[in-house]
């Protein structure tokens, strides 16, 4: 039997990154990107208003107060977005709106809650000091300067730097395309009534979202029957836009298991192992070749417990390392178990657990078997515990991985 550990790392062996490549920026949220991002412009572009006011000289307005206000010829109206360059001439006021150009020759601006707001004339009832509500060209960004740095994940914000300088794509590591499938003649899509011994397929939307909420990229989810011809030809039909492809179902010691059947045998490059662990022993893992194209292909247990624990414990940190993040893992630690309980000889068990992260406490939740989805839909942690432990008391830390959410 292969060891949790060694099976990781033949599945993050298999799964690679993709070259860079450069996105629009609705599609670079969330990447991570492959290189600095140089400023073309300077940030503002050019000195303009930081309030709605009256562009004026400083001279013109030293002796204005409440008491003795001093009126000034409103010269010029400059809007948010006005292209043509003025000047101010002295002994005259423009009406500024916070963004506009700020006209040449003015010193200042007077905010129009210092003002009558007049459009005529205005009558400035506080005096100014140089530069006063004035946001000059370059102070955010001077164009040259590295804004942006490989290996930073592109946030919103980082969006919205990019696009305020004027920067319509990012070079970036691109979300790998992953194919989701599920095996077996027994299932049928939800919303479909059930005949006597079918069940409803659950496994394609669950590590579909897994997929996603991992990062990547679903390419599709499709179903197919236990039918090598079928299964290959399913396979077949998407193999040309995935980057990896995550099968369930199918791998395990019966008859009619349509994955080994399919890719197994001598030839075969997809090795079908036993991993020491539980939930989730029969596990597979290769390449597959159609024409010229080499995709890896992990196949997971069908269970849906087995297979979202082994998406969890072998995919998840790969796929996401494979997209340059820098905290690929969940993050571990240590919690102290509520209750004792027991775990076979041999092999690793994941038990779903809740976590309380105050108080740095677990306890186990629901059975160890891997058909019990109800438990791990209310978990939001794993219990790790090692292939040498049989027993464990309450009250002894216990080693988890935190699956995030409250
Ligand atoms: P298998 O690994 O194909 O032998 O499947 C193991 C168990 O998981 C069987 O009870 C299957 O019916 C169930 N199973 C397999 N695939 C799915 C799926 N996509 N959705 C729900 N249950 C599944
Ligand atoms: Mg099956």
């Amino acid at each position: 039997m292969r060891t949790v550990p060694e099976h990781q790392r033949v599945v993050a062996d298999l799964i690679a990154a993709r070259p860079a490549a450069t996105l629009p920026l609705s599609e670079a949220e969330g990447l991570v990107l492959t290189a600095d991002v140089v400023a073309d412009l300077s940030l503002p572009g050019f000195d303009n208003s930081a309030m709605d006011g009256y562009a004026v000289r400083v001279e013109d307005v030293a002796t204005a107060s409440a008491e003795t206000p001093v009126e000034l010829p409103v010269a010029e109206d400059i809007p948010a977005g006005r292209t043509d360059a003025l000047t101010l001439r002295p002994g005259t006021a423009h009406r500024i709106m916070t963004g506009a150009p700020l006209p040449a020759g003015a010193t200042t601006v007077v905010p129009v809650e210092a003002t009558d707001a007049g459009t005529e004339t205005v009558e400035i009832r506080a005096a100014a000091e140089p530069g006063r509500h004035i946001r000059r060209a370059g102070e955010d960004v001077t164009a040259g300067t590295t804004v942006l740095r490989a290996g930073q994940i592109v946030t919103p914000a980082a969006l919205g730097l990019a696009a305020a300088l004027g920067i319509g794509e990012l070079t970036v590591r691109p979300r790998p395309r992953v194919l989701v499938m599920s095996t077996g003649t027994e299932l049928v899509a939800p919303g479909t009534p059930l005949q006597p011994g079918q069940i409803y397929e659950s496994n394609a939307v669950m590590l579909a979202a897994a997929v996603r909420e991992a990062g990547a990229e679903v390419v599709a989810s499709p179903m197919a029957g236990d039918d090598v011809e079928e299964f290959r030809a399913a396979l077949a039909s998407h193999v040309g836009d995935s980057d990896l492809i995550i099968t369930t179902g199918g791998v395990s010691a019966g008859a009619y298991e349509v994955v080994k059947d399919a890719l197994g045998g001598p030839s075969a490059s997809v090795d079908f192992v036993k991993v020491a662990m539980q939930p989730g022993m029969p596990q597979g893992a290769g390449t597959l070749t159609v024409g010229e194209r080499a995709v890896p292909i992990i196949t997971l247990p069908g269970n849906p417990v087995s297979a979202l624990v082994s998406f969890e414990v072998f995919i998840r940190t790969p796929l996401r390392a494979a997209m340059d993040l820098p905290q690929p893992g969940r993050s571990h630690r240590e919690a102290v178990l509520t209750e004792a309980c027991s775990s076979p000889r041999g092999k690793r068990q994941f038990r779903r657990g809740v976590l309380d992260r105050a108080a740095g406490t677990v306890t186990s939740y629901g059975p160890p078997a891997s058909h019990h989805l109800r438990w791990l839909a209310s978990a939001n942690c794993l219990l790790e515990i090692p292939e040498d432990v049989t027993d464990i008391d309450a009250n002894t830390p216990v080693r988890v991985w935190d699956l995030g959410g409250d």
